[in-house]
Order: C-alpha cells, then structure tokens, then sequence
C-alpha cells in the first residue's frame, strides 16, 4: 500500500542533505566543542559556522542565539528566564491566549500557580489569529510579558506580531513570539518580528529531532537554564551536540534556499484541497483555518465535517485514513489515553464531537497533487453525506 505523508507540521521526513551534514560529526569529527585539541576546534569551528549561517537567515545576531533540545525547551527557557527576572517586583501581569501550543499554556500555568503570577488569555479570531489592538489594549501598567504565537500549529492562522512587538516594547514590555510553525513556512527574518525572544525548532524544517535554538534579543532578561558547565555563553551547560547542529544548520540553509519554491507549491495544494474537499462534501465541510490566504500558512489547512449533513464516526476518521496509508493530524489531544478534543478548536467555539472529528493536513516538500486526491478519494470511502 501506497504510504502518503500529511503530517509534516507534526514533524518533517529529516532531507538527505541534512543526514549527509551530520554524518562527518559522527564518524571522524566527533571531538568535543570545549576541548582544546584539534577534534574539539574542529567541532567548535563548525558550531560557530552553524550559530553563523542559522542567525544569518534569521536575520538576527550569532550572539543572540542558544541551542537547545527543542521548541519545546526553547519556550520553557525564554518565560521561565523573563518571568523570574520579575519575581518580587512590581510587573506581575502575562498576556497570552488559549489557542498556545501546549509548551507556552502549561508554562504559563505554572508560573502563575507556582509564583502567583497573573495571566490573561486573549480571544482569538475565527482561525486563531489574535487582533493586535486587543493584545495591546489588554496591556496594563503591571505587564511586563506578551506570549503570543506567529502561526497556529493546528489552523495555521498567523498573527500580526510585528503590530504587537512594536506596541509592547514601546509600553516597556517583553514580548515572546512562538516562531516554531512559521519559521521556513510564511517567514525567514526572524529579527523583522521584533519580538524579544523566537525560536527555530529543527524537526519542522526538515532537520533531526531534538535540536532547536532560542533567539533572545540583546537585553531581554533570560537566564541560565541548566546548570553545569559554560557553554552557550554560560546559559544552558552540557556537551553540545555537534551532529544535530550541524544537520539544523543544513536544513536552514535548505529552508532558505527553498523558500518561494515550497511556500508556491504549498499554497496550491492547500488551494487545490480546499476546491476538492467543496466539491465533493459541498457546505458539510467546514474549514476552521482562515480563508483569506495571506492570514494562513501555507502548509496547513484545518478542516471538519458537519455533523448535521455528514455521517462518520469522529473517534475513527484518523484511524480509517491511516488504515488506507494516510496519516493527518486529528482534532484530539490524546493525553494518556483520553480523547479529548483539541483546546485550539473549542477556543475557536468549535462543538466538543465537531472538533474530535476535525483533520489537520500539513504539507511537506515531499507532497503532490496526487496526496490530495488520495486524501478527497479516501474521504468519500468514509465520510457520507445525509
Ligand atoms: N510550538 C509550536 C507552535 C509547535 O507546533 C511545537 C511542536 O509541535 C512546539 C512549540 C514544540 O516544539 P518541539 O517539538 O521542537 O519541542
């Protein structure tokens, strides 16, 4: 059976121009980056050349930039390292919104249950979006933080950050911006942003698992994470890991040079899938990632069935679409093994079994025409109308 892959906001298929990048750091310059003798100058060298090379296309400082173990760490550091710089002062106040990646809302959460730290959550537009004038109206003179994702994972609806940033810091304000879904898809200058902190997770752009970096503007308050030896610049201690970086390196690199290529081709599947879907399921579809093109990324289009026009077991659509080889992203959180529906689609006031049924389709740089058909062919197996 023919295997087709729409999950690539979930994770991307590592490119083979990445895995050769890597291989060198781990068959013959394995040293370590802190050791004096050649192997560890060599290993530095090439980091140095990676931090170089990644800062360049995003268009920030070398200086700014700390690698860490994923998105996910990347996040934790950046709120944790503001947050605690206001501890015992008089700011208190964190700005955010319900329709967060999960790494932004339980950071937040804990910060505010652990040091009573006070939190607002805005309301997004329909797709997921979030209205600067409201993100800067919410702002009071005891915000000291605005967390505020670029691009949705789940809608792929993108928010006008550069409004936002621009707003806060003229209010004296940090501002977070969650880059993982956007970087490579709708953006490559991360410093146009002017947020206070970014970050660039590899995994989404085609490099390996487990390797991402944290850009944090010359003065906003982070501190060290982890706690061992010096490197990265004193913030985060431990032994880098020279292959990953290496392979993150080659996948930006990639990402650049490919950029208005994939972002073309993307968009026209996204187009072509949403023009399929109405034809076959007419209004029993119903996208919950934004219309309006230049308000959603390319690569990814959210959708679900009405269930007062189509039959189908919400619960099994992922499971049907996988058992025909297509793997797409669902509208449930499995978290230990309860289906719950995704917080991102009930923020957006989508019903609790609608949102359990919704599919997220993410294009990757290995998709074609062809993908999208299969999806709409297997669809009409599964999803019927009254
Ligand atoms: N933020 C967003 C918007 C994401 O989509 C993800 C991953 O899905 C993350 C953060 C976490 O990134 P990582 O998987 O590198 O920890």
């Amino acid at each position: 059976m023919e295997r087709i892959y729409l999950d690539s906001a979930s994770t991307t298929r590592t490119d083979d121009e990445v895995i050769e990048a890597m291989l060198p750091f781990l068959r013959e310059n394995y040293g370590n980056p802190s050791s004096i003798h050649s192997f560890g100058k060599t290993a530095k060298v090439m980091m140095e050349d990676a931090r170089d090379l990644i800062a360049s296309v995003a268009g920030v400082s070398s200086k700014q930039l700390v690698f860490t173990s994923g998105g996910t760490e990347s996040i934790n550091n950046a709120l944790k390292g503001i947050a605690y710089h206001y501890l015992g002062k008089e700011k208190d106040h964190i700005i955010t919104s319900p329709v967060e990646h999960s790494a932004v809302l339980e950071t937040t959460e804990y910060l505010r249950s652990k040091f009573g730290f006070r939190v607002t959550y805005l309301k997004p537009r329909q797709g997921g979006a979030i209205d600067p004038e409201e993100a800067l109206s919410a702002v009071t003179d005891k915000t000291f933080l605005v967390s505020l994702m670029h691009a949705n994972n789940e809608t792929g609806g993108v928010t006008d950050i550069r409004s936002i940033s621009e707003g806060a810091s003229l209010r004296g304000v940090e501002m977070f911006t969650d880059t993982v879904q956007s970087f490579g898809k709708n953006i490559l200058d991360l410093g146009s942003l002017r947020s206070s902190a970014a970050v660039i997770s590899a995994h989404k752009i085609r490099g390996p698992k487990g390797i991402a970096a944290l850009y944090a503007r010359k003065g906003t308050p982070v501190e060290k994470f982890i706690h061992g030896g010096k490197q990265e610049r004193d913030l985060r201690g431990g032994t880098e890991n020279i292959a990953a970086i290496a392979g993150f390196a080659k996948a930006v690199e990639l990402a650049a040079k490919r950029f208005e290529e994939d972002t073309a081709r993307w968009r026209a599947l996204r187009t072509m899938l949403m023009l399929e879907l109405e034809t076959a399921f007419g209004d029993a579809v119903i996208f919950n990632s934004p219309a309006e093109k230049d308000q959603s990324l390319p690569n990814i289009l959210n959708f679900c069935f009405d269930k007062g026009k189509a039959v189908y077991d919400e619960e099994m659509l992922i499971i049907m679409l996988d058992l025909r080889g297509i793997a797409v992203s669902g509208g449930s959180a499995c978290t230990s093994g309860s289906h719950k529906p995704s917080h991102v689609l009930i923020a957006l006031g989508v019903d609790e079994r609608t949102a359990l049924g919704a599919i997220r389709v993410s294009f990757g740089r290995e998709n074609t025409a062809k993908d999208v058909a299969g999806l709409v062919d297997a669809l009409k197996d599964i999803v019927k109308l009254r």
